[in-house]
């Protein structure tokens, strides 16, 4: 089955066509600055340069219909549309085939996540305009998740303000997540039960799955809790929240914006958000890079100890993303933190230039190490074959 992916950010979209069974990608593209001046198509047919355009894109229909509108000069068809949903609330175990109704829940959903779903449904209103003949899925970031128990969601907050706003965990990153485990247990059979899976780019997240089932993750109500990340401070006490407002007169806006967009990697290394400029520095012997690193593998390390034990063990450990799939470093240092749990990995393999699916553990480590790099379009896209009608 041919499908368009389609995941959009705040202010951008990413597309791909691919063939579901070949997972051939036939197109790709992406729009930027949607919602500001001097937006910017770049597109790509396979085997063949991206091509770069300047564009306006005033909001995320245009963009949209700017991507389908190329589309349709290309002459490739496809059968469906996958899209990525950051945030499917309360309702959503699964990814969805969009009806009227749950196109309402998306909408319902997104004060959880008013950055992302309000565009994300501006995108599939459009769709389901210009093909109503076409199926469109939604793939929650979330819906893997919602299988936590109860004592891994819940808040220790008063339940009538709990039940109003639908306080709990609900994670993030689980279409990566779910990928790590598919691929896993393909590749390791029957070895594979326990699997901490560590996302680690720009936004980064641990995930503790038992046996296909998410038992635990890092991200909370949003996906600003938990690891240190590139601009977002994960997991601090949340007074500071209050304090920052009652001492230091910031406003909600301001809190949310330094919380977000101007602390973690890029506050503490004091140059860059981006782990390549950090690993740099500290190898420059840079102080304030130094201590972020040593800070992203150490809350890395904790945290993962957490999941861990929300499984009460591991055999699998998968690294996956930005990071994860390239920054030897950063993944030797987190696995020399469980040598006492018996993790030892192989300096060559890690080190290796190899792309793809790889074991970087060595023989007799306890835990089988893996680099699997993530493939959420593809798995939207099975999705897509997987639900449409
Ligand atoms: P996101 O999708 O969350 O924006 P990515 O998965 O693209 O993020 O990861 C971005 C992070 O990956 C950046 O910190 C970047 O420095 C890091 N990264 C990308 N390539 C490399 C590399 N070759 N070596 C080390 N880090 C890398």
């Amino acid at each position: 089955m041919n499908v368009l992916v389609v995941n959009a950010g705040s202010s951008s979209l990413k597309y791909q066509l691919m063939d579901t069974v070949t997972r051939e990608v036939f197109a790709k593209g992406n729009c930027e600055r949607i919602g500001l001046d001097r937006g910017i198509f770049g597109h790509a047919v396979a085997g063949e340069e991206k091509v770069t355009e300047d564009a306006l894109f005033p909001d995320h229909r245009t963009a949209i219909r700017a991507v389908l509108d190329h589309l349709a000069g290309l002459d490739i068809a496809f059968d469906g549309i996958g899209h990525r949903i950051v945030q499917g609330g309360w309702y959503f175990e699964d990814s969805a085939l969009v009806t009227d109704e749950v196109y309402a829940k998306i909408l319902e959903v997104a004060p959880l996540a008013p950055l992302h779903n309000y565009g994300e449904a501006a995108i599939i209103e459009y769709c389901r305009e210009r093909y109503p003949e076409l199926p469109n899925v939604a793939v929650f970031d979330t819906s893997f998740h919602m299988t936590m128990p109860e004592v891994a969601s819940t808040y220790a907050l008063p339940k009538d303000v709990v039940d109003k706003y639908h306080v709990r965990k609900y994670g993030a990153h689980g279409t990566s997540h779910r990928y790590e485990w598919m691929r896993a247990k393909e590749l390791l059979g029957e070895s594979c039960h326990r699997l901490l899976s560590c996302h680690l780019g720009n936004g980064a997240s641990l995930c503790a799955i038992e046996d296909g089932t998410c038992r635990d993750t890092t991200m909370g109500l949003t996906p600003l809790d938990g690891l240190m990340m590139g601009t977002r401070c994960g997991s601090i006490d949340p007074a500071t929240v209050c304090y920052l407002q009652r001492e230091g007169g910031y406003t909600y806006d301001e809190v949310d914006e330094m919380m977000n967009k101007r602390s973690g990697m890029l506050a503490v290394s004091g140059i860059s958000s981006d782990a390549r400029d950090i690993r740099d520095g500290a190898s420059r012997g840079d102080e304030r890079c130094l201590l972020a690193f040593d800070m992203f593998a150490y809350k890395a390390m904790t945290q993962a100890a957490a999941m861990i034990a929300s499984m009460a063990g591991v055999d699998t450990i998968t690294f996956t993303a930005g990071i994860g799939e390239n920054d030897w470093s950063i993944r030797k240092a987190f696995c020399e933190c469980f040598e006492w749990l018996g993790v030892r990995i192989d300096n060559d393999r890690n080190r290796s230039a190899e792309r793809g699916d790889r074991v970087i553990s060595a023989a007799g480590s306890s835990v089988t190490v893996m680099v699997i790099p993530t493939d959420e379009e593809y798995m939207i896209a099975s999705d897509v074959e997987r639900l449409a009608v």
